[in-house]
């Protein structure tokens, strides 16, 4: 059962709005979905299947081959004994021309599509049939509210929960509609799932002021994320890797928080995308001893060294703490599976934008364009992006100096009656695996 919402979840846009067929040597799952429950954990499995069309089928285990051979190259679906066998193309999914031409039929596009065949606006005009709208220099596709609250909650799940902002930005890059960021703002208001585990949007942005970087590549900062849930494959820890000008993350689970791993986890990083200039770390033995400096020194890398009274002084603790609230969002009851959504949450930090300043940080890094769950021909030009961050950054800088002396905040006021969420105190049980820093809120 693990093992199909494992897969399920995994090609998830590829089985979405599909029929499909799962095969299993399990026989008992065949039956499973005709049964009702109503409350437990097979209730939120059930759940969790019911967006997907397909079909269960028993096949004897010796004619499983092709599934065990891809069962045990991969650790994760040791257990599993599943396979998607066939993924039926016949019906289209959430992103198909089909879907969009039956938004742009809707009758609130029906009557301004006419208009267009006939006088079409240099914004706004038909192109192969479709609604193509110019915001700046994307084309994008207009739509009607239903199936834009379809793709915007598409979104907002896949990437991990993201603000109502990041949404409305990913939409954008490809769609448009009337009212698209009052549906994300409210879609995201609603969310059950975020209103528990989100608290209030930390700011500590000002970490990034005190630092001046120009350029990728120019400053990275490491750090470890220490003492969580030893994993069954026991893992303990995760090294942070962030480029402090692309706010680009490399999140590395280790068993431990050494030098010897800090090293591994920089030379993959190096091979990967080069050398940096200069390192950031705390002070920490792992990190200020003769070992690693040398390492770095060897390759004209400089280590740099925050202040010891000020740990937040360095960037990946920003990188840290946003880590914190997705892990807080995605477990829920057995934290040592924490490192199952490490990926997950990379994806969701380097290919979602950053709000303050709009860029990508996985395109910047590696000039080419993000993940997304539609198809996407535009191409994003490395070169553009970079000025452009690099312009934004400088005017950050001014602005923020400029509202230094006006510092005060507005405090929300609560008016009798009002519901609010009565935070929990958070503690660590061991004995229900649970730890105090991935509990929420
Ligand atoms: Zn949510």
């Amino acid at each position: 059962m693990l093992a199909v919402i494992f897969s399920v979840t995994k090609l998830r846009y590829f089985l979405l709005g599909k029929k499909f067929t799962i095969e299993t040597d399990h026989i008992a799952l065949t039956t499973m979905m005709e049964h009702k429950f109503t409350n437990g954990r097979l209730y939120r499995w059930s759940i969790l299947l019911a967006e997907y069309d397909f079909e269960i089928k028993y096949r004897p285990g010796k004619h499983m081959i092709a599934a065990d051979v891809i069962s045990r190259k991969n650790e994760v679906r040791k257990h599993s004994n599943v396979l998607i066998a066939h993924i039926h193309h016949k019906q289209k999914g959430l992103f198909s021309r089909e879907r969009l031409t039956i938004s742009q039929n809707s009758p609130e596009l029906k009557n301004i599509r006419k208009k267009l065949k006939e006088n079409p606006y240099k914004e706004m005009f038909l192109e192969e049939d479709l609604i193509r709208k110019r915001i700046g220099k994307t084309l994008v596709y207009v739509v009607d509210e239903q199936y834009c609250r379809e793709i915007i909650q598409l979104i907002h799940q896949d990437f991990n929960h993201i603000g109502s902002r990041k949404c409305w930005l990913i939409f954008r890059e490809e769609f448009f509609c009337k009212n698209d960021e009052r549906i994300c703002k409210e879609l995201v208001g609603i969310c059950q799932v975020c209103q528990q585990a989100k608290h209030r949007n930390f700011t500590n942005s000002n970490v990034d002021r005190s630092i001046r970087v120009q350029d990728r590549m120019e400053l990275l900062a490491i750090d470890f994320l220490s003492q969580l849930p030893r994993t069954t494959n026991g893992y303990r820890h995760l090294l942070v890797i962030y480029d402090v000008f692309a706010k680009y993350v490399r999140l590395i689970p280790t068993a431990r928080s050494d030098t010897e791993t800090t090293l591994n986890g920089l030379t993959q990083f190096f091979t990967e995308f080069g050398l940096p200039q200069k390192i950031l770390s705390d002070n920490a033995t792992y990190f200020n001893n003769d070992r690693y400096k040398n390492f770095l020194l060897d390759k004209h890398i400089k280590p740099i060294y925050t202040t010891i009274r000020n740990p937040r002084a360095n960037p990946s603790e920003r990188a840290i703490q946003e880590v914190l609230k997705y892990l807080r969002i995605t477990l829920t009851e057995d934290h040592r599976k924490w490192v199952k959504h490490i990926s997950e949450i990379e994806r969701t930090i380097n290919h979602t934008p950053n709000t303050e300043l709009g860029t990508i940080p996985y395109t910047i890094m590696t000039g080419k364009p993000p993940e997304r769950p539609w198809k996407t021909k535009r191409e994003i030009k490395y070169a553009e992006e970079y000025t452009k961050l690099r312009e934004r950054l400088q005017e950050k800088s001014r602005k923020w100096e400029m509202k230094q002396q006006d510092f005060r905040k507005k405090r929300k006021i609560y008016a009798l009656n009002d519901l609010v969420w009565v935070k929990n105190l958070r503690t660590t049980d061991t004995s229900k695996h649970q730890s105090a820093k991935l509990t929420k809120p």
